[in-house]
């Protein structure tokens, strides 16, 4: 019988992920971590993630991607690409790293088997505001079916913030008893800064964007989290 009690969170030390580690602490009697280094501007980045696992006493364990950034062009690994502060029409925003979710959920699952884990859990959200296509249901589902096929084996990967909005994530957040960590630790903002971040970034933006509109109504909105 396989084991369902262990769970790998693919984590990065922000908002997401950090609301996702806890969210598989609550579900799964063993947990652990991997982040990947590829290239971001940040080396705090990894840093940051390395210091809230261990908060979380959970396991934590690197791996580096930075082939990714040698082979396609992006401004969250390039310095020299100014990045876009807005979606545009013609496109994907340069903060879009081609491939990114595909390379970390393929080298995920290995890592995982290895470990004979097979529930992972990722923090992509299809309400996301740029909508990268790696970010959608459609194609969480079809990674699924694709590591089963490579693998022979029944991964099956979590996606607690698919259908969840940033003001529902920080409803999580607090339900989950973690929002004071999340809101102070945690890194999401493109320019290295912990907490609320530089506050101007499209990262930030999106985060401070979405804790105003929780704050603003949070029972209303904990209310909408309460089956995640
Ligand atoms: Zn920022």
């Amino acid at each position: 019988m396989m084991n369902r009690n262990k769970a790998l969170v693919v984590f990065s030390g922000g908002q997401d992920s950090t609301t996702c580690l806890y969210w598989a602490l609550k579900r799964f009697d063993e947990v652990h971590t991997v982040t990947f280094s590829y290239g971001q501007r940040h080396e705090t980045e990894t840093e940051t993630a390395r210091m809230l696992a261990e908060k979380a006493g959970v396991d934590f364990h690197l791996i580096d991607m930075t082939t990714i950034a040698s082979i396609g062009k992006n401004s969250l690994t390039d310095k020299a690409v100014e990045m876009d502060a807005e979606r545009p029409e013609d496109g994907w925003p340069n903060t879009f790293v081609p491939g990114r979710n595909m390379f970390f959920l393929g080298a995920a699952a290995v890592y995982a088997r290895e470990m004979g884990i097979f529930d992972l859990v990722t923090g992509v959200s299809q309400t996301d505001f740029s909508g990268y296509p790696d970010c959608r249901d459609s194609f969480v589902r079809s990674m699924n079916v694709t590591l089963n096929l490579a693998m022979e084996e029944q991964f099956i990967i979590h996606t607690p913030l698919m259908w969840l909005d940033k003001a529902q994530t920080w409803a999580l957040a607090e339900r989950l008893g973690v929002f004071d960590i999340v809101r102070n630790w945690t890194l999401t903002c493109y320019n290295g800064i912990p907490g609320d971040g530089c506050g101007h970034c499209p990262s930030c933006r999106l985060r401070s964007e979405g804790l105003q509109k929780y704050l603003s109504d949070k029972g209303n909105v904990l209310k909408t989290v309460a089956n995640v």
